[in-house]
């Protein structure tokens, strides 16, 4: 299992609605749905949520609450991968360790002669199979006997960003659980949980408002890189002729980079768009917003060629993590941005 954050008490509180049928049941009855899918747009807290679940299907101390104890020799247990009674199934990662690869049918294969093997310390076993959406057919073939008859007292735990993505005869097993993107409030408060002492709220009102309701995209913006592209392209703004060379070279260093960038890019001029709209108007890049005003003014730039400059930045995007000419790509698409100036 790969490691964890803290589970910060707003990820639980933010979906806790969508779990307490299922616990009050699971306390009366104690019974649970066999195969459950917790399904949702990435970073919006299913790892967290399978964690709870799991620690409350075990806490020695009921209740009626979402919240497990966290202290009881079970809930610690959870936590730690040495339990003969949870089996986490991962896809394989890629060889940078940064690209999602794919379930194989051996780990399944695997799973299955543990299957019945040895007593069980708890009343269940709960095998937990992230990222569901990516088996190969064939993996998905040879788990699909078992979802449909699991053994007794095995629950099967499956997330999917895209539920779509799964064979129709194991969505139709599973009883799915939605998460909802979080609010751009409650990213905050997450954020502030999780990052504790090291927590500042400026970077974090930006990174929550651009999150678009998932907490690892709100992540990806607190980053220093990101406050260092975004200087860079307010300068470009600015002096774009001075500052070209520079932003270009700079941009095409990565396909990180250039994806950061456009972001960013979008992110300062969907305030600009958003704003003219909506009067009360959240602003993202709220502490730029009278620079970007002006801007705006001084350079005579209509909601209309915003847009333009939008959809044709949007078009390049497909092309970062194919393209083998970054500097090429870097040009082309901040060039309706000079276009507009
Ligand atoms: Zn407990």
């Amino acid at each position: 299992m790969k490691s964890t954050l803290p589970i910060a008490p707003a990820i639980l509180s933010a979906h806790e609605d969508k779990f307490i049928n299922l616990i009050e049941k699971y306390e009366r009855q104690q019974k649970i749905h066999p195969t459950l899918l917790i399904t949702g747009l990435d970073g919006v807290g299913k790892r967290s949520m399978v964690l709870q679940l799991i620690q409350k299907l075990f806490c020695d101390q009921p209740g009626k609450s979402l919240e497990a104890c966290g202290n009881c020799k079970s809930c610690k247990r959870a936590l730690s991968s040495q339990w003969l009674d949870l089996y986490w199934l991962e896809p394989e990662t890629g060889d940078d360790d940064t690209k999602l690869g794919t379930h194989k049918i051996e780990a399944f294969r695997e799973l299955k002669t543990k299957m019945g093997l040895g007593p069980m310390e708890e009343p269940f076993k709960v095998v937990v199979i992230t990222n569901a959406d990516r088996m190969t057919l064939q993996a998905a073939n040879s788990i699909l006997k078992t979802l449909e008859e699991p053994p007794a007292n095995w629950i099967f735990i499956l997330t999917a960003t895209d539920a779509s993505r799964l064979l129709p005869t194991i969505l139709s097993r599973c009883m799915e659980i939605k998460l909802r993107p979080l609010e751009s409030r409650e990213v905050y408060t997450i954020l502030q949980q999780i990052q504790g002492a090291e927590f500042q709220s400026s970077k974090a009102r930006f990174a929550s408002r651009a999150s678009e309701g998932s907490i690892s995209r709100a992540q990806y913006f607190m980053e220093d890189e990101t406050w260092k592209v975004r200087d860079q392209l307010l300068g470009f703004l600015s002096n774009p002729a001075s500052e070209w060379m520079k932003l270009i070279e700079q941009l095409s260093s990565s396909q990180r980079a250039l994806q950061l960038s456009l972001d960013i890019i979008e992110s300062l001029f969907m305030d600009l768009l958003k704003s003219s709209i909506e009067s009360d108007y959240a602003w993202v890049n709220e502490d730029q917003k009278e620079f970007l005003l002006q801007w705006q003014e001084s350079k005579k730039i209509s909601s209309q060629k915003i847009v333009e400059v939008l959809t044709q930045i949007a078009e390049k995007r497909p092309f970062i993590t194919l393209t083998l000419n970054s500097k090429l790509l870097a040009q082309e698409s901040l060039i309706p941005i000079l276009g507009m100036l």
